[in-house]
């Protein structure tokens, strides 16, 4: 069987390897198709897409948005994006501001505090990455304050340690929306991971749904076979698309191999061919086509076209009730379900 790699991380974000190097990885595994999913960046993208050309392997273009749900980090990929897309710029650079703000602030408490750190050095050791806190808790082990990168999450930089800062957020609704904009396929990263009991885990799949994803990240390393067979059932019932990736990170993530994830996960060819119908969907001619055959719109409250006219009836107590008749039913429910979809593209406040 074809299997391929939708989730992985390189130096242009918290990976250890370069783009290339996971798609040379990829091809030396036998996958037929990888995509290098960085955390809020694009800049890997065109060096895995030139390595995949070389080596034979299909490279999707990919991102991975760290986005605001109910004030938890929920990751969105996107898939088959444009990566030089007008609309992803803004987005991204703000993230990127923010980011280079937060770790200016974290490295001067640092300093502040006689650590023997500094911005300089951590671009000296991590010249082509976008600098984060993991960079920062290596930095501390390798300057002998900590024993290991989780010591230093646990002592001094994780969540409500002395040297964590917030981290402001797009909203998930900002991030859907520009994946959108980018003409990328949206999807709703591993939902197994953000803890929720399963109620509020289909919450968040139909919130992010009215949003306009198109898939659910089913297979994923961490996820127990339980699990997968749980969210397979409900992109089933829901009618969205599957996606699968280990989130590999080199030797960041040591527990976690590209392709096979914690040793079980087997993401099929399939997958990708399924995810690819779900692109730029629905092409502007079509909805054209469809509205000019029956018109969704009319005076009465249950507008309902028969044969591309309108037929009005009353009822005993005299309101106007339409009939539904025609052959052009079909067209009609169509229209308005792609209307529904268009809505999903509208700019989104936040
Ligand atoms: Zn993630
Ligand atoms: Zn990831």
């Amino acid at each position: 069987m074809d299997l391929i790699d939708l989730h992985s991380h390189s130096t242009a974000s918290d990976g250890t390897d370069a783009p290339a190097g996971i798609v040379e990885k990829a091809a030396a595994l036998g996958l037929r198709a990888v995509s290098v999913t960085d955390h809020d960046t694009v800049s890997g993208v065109e060096e895995a897409l030139a390595a995949g050309e070389r080596l034979g392997v299909e490279v999707i273009p990919g991102i991975e948005v760290s986005s605001d749900y109910r004030e938890n980090n929920v990751h969105i990929l996107g898939y088959f994006i444009d990566v030089r897309a007008e609309a992803l710029r803004p987005v991204l650079d703000w993230v990127k501001t923010e980011r280079e703000e937060r770790n200016r602030k974290i490295v001067a408490m640092f300093a502040a505090d006689g650590f023997d750190m500094s911005l300089e050095e951590l671009q000296r050791e991590y010249p082509d990455s976008v600098l984060g806190r993991p960079h920062m808790a290596e930095h501390l082990m390798r300057k002998g304050y900590t024993q290991s990168v989780k010591e230093g999450f646990d002592k001094y930089l994780g969540e409500g340690k002395p040297y964590y800062l917030p981290k402001r957020r797009i909203s998930i609704a900002k991030a859907v929306e520009v994946i959108l904009a980018a003409g990328g396929v949206p999807v709703l990263a591993h939902p197994m991971q953000y803890k929720y009991p399963r109620d509020e885990v289909t919450e968040m799949i139909e919130y992010t749904m009215s949003l306009g994803i198109r898939a659910l990240e089913c297979y994923y390393s961490e996820h127990s076979p339980e699990e997968q067979e749980w969210l397979l059932a409900r992109a089933e019932r829901y009618g969205l698309g599957v996606s699968g990736g280990s989130d590999y990170h080199g030797t960041r993530k040591t527990h976690i191999a590209l392709g096979t994830g914690m040793g079980s996960l087997a993401v099929p060819y399939g997958v990708l061919e399924n995810l690819k119908t779900r692109r730029g969907w629905p092409p502007p001619g079509l909805v054209f086509f469809i509205f000019a055959l029956a018109p969704p719109w009319g005076k009465q409250k249950k507008h309902l076209p028969s044969g591309g006219r309108w037929r009005a009836k009353r009822d005993g107590r005299g309101n106007k009730e339409t009939a539904f008749k025609g052959r052009f039913a079909l067209f009609h429910c169509a229209a308005r379900w792609e209307v529904r979809l268009l809505a999903t593209r509208r700019p989104l406040p936040g």
